[in-house]
């Protein structure tokens, strides 16, 4: 098999049989080809996710997100690793806008989350985001998928902030737990309220040492602050709790909190539901994908898009009437 692995692409019986063995090697080829852009990929994409969906959906799918420094993935080390000792195989997907590290992104994730990485029940998979900006990899999805096929039974998918226009990670996982720290100041009221309310757990993360305190405090103003949001319609109330990523502390606390949010929420339909308007997103989104990349290609709007921008920017042309203009050439008018 090695010599095949060299290959560039696999047959879709291929990929899907590795990845069902939990080949990590096939995993993460099959992934990369998932993030393709070559529309020959994609639709090998499309097959290989047409075979494995059956063996998807089984994990519980939980985002973190947190401004650079909270301590995403020191936490993300420790959490791993006692969910890897309570017997998961877990998947850790980063996305990570390589301008936040030094080195880039690949090799800034070498680095990170060492010892979870050496872990035979452990996969970590970093995606340069590049554009996105802290938002989700619109491949994320279908990498979730795979990784559920392959057998791992948490996902844990990492992001840095909750992009604009991007899909947001509450888009596509069951559980948002949203780092923060105490003392941070003016940069913490810098995570946008919206952030705040979509959270199901707030971790006030480096609640050691001297910050105990601080972490106390802010635990309890930010537990008022939840209580001001409307209450959620699956019935669950956001919780805030603290912890140490380097003491490791608290962390047994939360995935008690998160056990019981998947309790709750399966007991109730929620959890459910939840997927369920989640897959109707997801193909509105590529519906709009799709939609929006035809008209761009298309021969009619290629040839007349610049001359009308330019008319539109200069205001030779109402900026409707220019969309009427190309609508019209797209539908053949
Ligand atoms: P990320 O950018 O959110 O992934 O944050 P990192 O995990 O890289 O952590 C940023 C810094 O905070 C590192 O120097 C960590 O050692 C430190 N750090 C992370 N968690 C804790 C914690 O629980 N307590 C303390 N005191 N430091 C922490």
């Amino acid at each position: 098999m090695a010599a095949k692995f060299r290959n560039s692409r696999l047959s879709v019986a291929e990929y899907a049989e590795g990845i069902l063995q939990g080949n990590r090697v096939v995993l993460s080829q099959a992934i990369t080809l998932v993030e393709s852009k070559l529309s020959s990929d994609n639709a090998l994409a499309g097959e290989v996710i047409d075979k494995i969906i059956p063996n998807s959906g089984n994990s519980l799918r939980i985002g973190i997100t947190g401004v650079p420094g909270v301590g995403k993935s020191t936490f993300i080390e420790v959490f791993g690793q006692y969910l890897v000792n309570r017997g998961k195989r877990i998947a850790v997907l980063t996305i990570d806008p390589s301008s936040q590290r030094s080195k880039g992104s690949i090799l800034g994730d070498k680095t990170r989350m060492e010892r979870l990485a050496n872990d035979p029940n452990a996969y970590i998979r970093p995606t340069a985001s590049g554009s996105t900006l802290g938002g989700v990899h619109s491949k994320t999805r279908e990498t979730i998928l795979l990784c559920e096929a392959a057998g791992y039974d948490v996902i844990l998918v990492e992001t840095v902030g909750v992009g604009q226009s991007e899909t947001s990670v509450k888009d596509i996982v069951d559980f948002f737990l949203l780092l923060m720290l105490a003392n941070a100041g003016d940069e913490l009221q810098g995570i946008k309220r919206g952030i705040m309310e979509m959270a199901d757990a707030i971790t006030i993360n480096k609640a050691d040492g001297e910050n105990m305190r601080a972490s106390n405090i802010a635990k309890l103003e930010y537990k008022n602050a939840l209580h001001l949001f409307p209450a959620n319609p699956n019935g669950w109330m956001p919780e805030v709790l603290t912890c140490s990523a380097t003491e490791n502390t608290g962390i047994e606390e939360i995935w008690e909190l998160i056990l019981r949010f998947e309790k709750l929420t399966k007991e109730n339909g929620s959890f459910d539901n939840n997927r369920k308007e989640q897959n109707l997103g997801w193909m509105e989104e590529a519906i709009k994908y799709h939609l929006e990349t035809n008209f761009y290609e298309h021969e009619a709007i290629a040839a007349a898009l610049d001359g009308i921008r330019s008319q539109v920017s200069q205001r030779e042309l109402p900026a409707l009437t220019g969309a009427r203009k190309l609508l019209d050439l797209f539908n053949g008018r």
